[in-house]
C-alpha cells in the first residue's frame, strides 16, 4: 500500500491539470494539513461538541476488541488521577466546514467558519444539519448540498484511517455529491 504523503499544492499541480484535481488531492496538501492543525490548536485539540481528544491504538486483543489510549490532560490528571485515558473508541479529530463556497480551496476559508469535531460528532452534525454551498465570497445563492451517503457528508471514513488518512473514496473527501 502506498504511504499517504502530504504534498505542496504546486507539486500536485505539476503532475495534474487543475481541472483534474480532486477534493482528495486538495486534502492531501501541506496547505490543508497546516491550516487544519491551526484550527485544531485554536480549539485546544478537542472536539467542540463533546470535548474528546485524539487517541491511538494502544493494544489489540484477539478478536474484535481494540483499546485506544491517549495521555491525560492536567485537569484529568488532577480529578481522575489517571495518566492515561483509555477508550474502546478510536477518536479522530476532523475539521468541519460550516459551509462551502464554490471554487475555494479548503484552507481559504475564514477561521470562524471551521470547527474541530471528533469523527462521531462530525457524523452527527452532517446527519442533523444542512450544509450550504454558496456561489461566491459574498455568500450569495446558497444551495443545500447532497450528502455523500458513504461518509454521511463528513468527507472521512474513520475505518479507513490507514488508507489515504481516511479520505472518503465515495466523494473524494468532498462530503457532497454534485
Ligand atoms: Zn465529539
Ligand atoms: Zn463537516
Ligand atoms: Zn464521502
Amino acid at each position: 500500500m502506498k504511504k499517504f504523503e502530504y504534498k505542496k499544492l504546486s507539486e500536485i499541480q505539476k503532475e495534474k491539470n487543475d481541472s483534474d484535481l480532486t477534493y482528495a488531492d486538495l486534502l492531501s496538501t501541506i496547505e490543508w494539513r497546516e491550516f487544519r492543525s491551526k484550527i485544531i490548536n485554536r480549539d485546544n485539540g478537542k472536539c467542540l461538541k463533546c470535548g474528546e481528544r485524539n487517541n491511538q491504538l494502544a493494544w489489540w486483543i484477539d478478536g474484535p476488541f481494540e483499546v485506544f489510549a491517549r495521555l491525560a490532560d492536567d485537569v484529568e490528571k488532577k480529578y481522575l488521577r489517571e495518566d492515561i485515558i483509555l477508550s474502546s473508541e478510536h477518536i479522530i479529530l476532523n475539521v468541519h466546514h460550516k459551509y462551502y463556497i464554490k471554487g475555494k480551496y479548503p484552507w481559504e476559508y475564514e477561521q470562524d467558519s471551521l470547527m474541530t469535531g471528533c469523527s462521531m460528532c462530525h457524523t452527527k452534525i452532517h446527519d442533523t444539519e444542512e450544509i450550504l454551498i454558496y456561489e461566491n465570497e459574498n455568500l450569495e445563492n446558497p444551495k443545500i448540498v447532497t450528502k455523500c451517503n458513504k461518509c454521511k457528508g463528513t468527507g472521512y471514513l474513520n475505518e479507513y484511517q490507514y488508507h489515504m488518512n481516511g479520505i472518503c473514496f465515495g466523494c473524494n473527501g468532498k462530503g457532497i455529491l454534485n
